[in-house]
């Protein structure tokens, strides 16, 4: 079942009677050779390395191995919600912390799943694992959001792409925050199309994010930005399955995000030349880091 962006995958969906994620697996079930079985078995082996990642990451103070700019905000949040009167709900800061906590256990060399890239790998388990916690969701429904977001990171990477370094950091924590927000449509029982306004909207909420890490390590401002990333796609997809649509199509946005990601300056793509790398602490991390 060949697509190569979304109208097409709707249509397919739409011919076929099937959701994203039916589609999702039988394209892998094709190209891997592998029956459906099998398939979800691989799927569950990488849910639980995003499973693991978080509890790792909640439990420990991870720090990375020089030591040095994050490590225990995903346990320090998960305090504070568990004691104080939540500002954004339980459900968005268990999933932000979920999110800070992949990113500690990815700068501490741990294994995380890049999803679509490491330095956006807290997202889509965050929002994935939240989601499922709160509705208490079998395995097998969230290995179908796993599908749905593959879905579309696929066509986010033909038609536009998927690094810091190609397209800014709107490519990178933008596709995971669509990825995810399409999954949670999926997984909630919404529509092929509410999961790419979904989509839609995500990927638009973040358009223009540049890349600037500092000292050029994937950990200020990467672990918030993957934050920032949950709590979008948590509430794009609110919005979609509310029957909120994108006012500008899926396809659109996509190809005008490749189009910014190719208009950003190479200092502002992964360079660390640029934004919050060039400020005056971010210079002074990096010779405390580099010396
Ligand atoms: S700022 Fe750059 S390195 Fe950090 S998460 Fe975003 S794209 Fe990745």
């Amino acid at each position: 079942m060949n697509y190569t962006n979304g109208k097409e995958l709707l249509d397919i969906c739409k011919e076929n009677n099937m959701t994203i994620y039916d589609v999702a697996l039988h394209n892998e079930c094709k190209t891997s050779l592998l029956n459906k079985e099998e398939v979800y078995l691989k799927m569950k082996y990488h849910l639980d390395i995003m499973k693991n990642g978080i509890t790792r990451g909640l439990d420990v103070n991870e720090k990375n191995i020089k030591g040095f700019m994050i490590g225990g905000e995903a346990k320090k949040l998960k305090r504070y919600y568990e004691n104080n009167k939540s500002v954004c709900g339980k459900t968005m800061s268990k999933a932000v912390s979920y999110a800070l906590s992949m990113m500690e256990v990815n700068v501490s060399m741990g294994r995380i799943v890049a999803c679509p890239t490491a330095g956006s790998c807290g997202v889509l388990p965050a929002v994935l694992i939240a989601v499922m916690e709160k509705f208490k969701l079998d395995e097998d429904i969230v290995i179908n959001g796993l599908l749905t977001s593959s879905a579309v990171g696929i066509i986010i990477g033909k038609n536009a792409c998927l690094s810091g370094a190609e397209g800014g950091c709107q490519a990178e924590v933008g596709s995971a925050s669509a990825m995810a927000a399409a999954a949670t449509v999926e997984m909630l029982g919404g529509s092929p199309e509410q999961a790419l306004n979904a989509s839609a909207i995500a990927l638009k909420n973040l358009m223009g994010l540049i890349c600037d890490p500092v000292a050029g390590l994937v950990e200020s401002p990467c672990a918030k930005r993957n934050a920032i990333g949950t709590s979008n796609a948590m509430i794009s997809a609110e919005m979609a399955l509310a029957g909120i649509s994108s006012i500008i199509p899926f396809d659109e946005v996509v190809i005008a995000m490749g189009k910014v990601g190719k208009m950003l300056p190479v200092s502002l793509r992964e360079t660390s030349e640029g934004g919050i790398a060039t400020t005056p602490t971010g210079i002074k991390l990096k010779k405390q880091i580099f010396g």
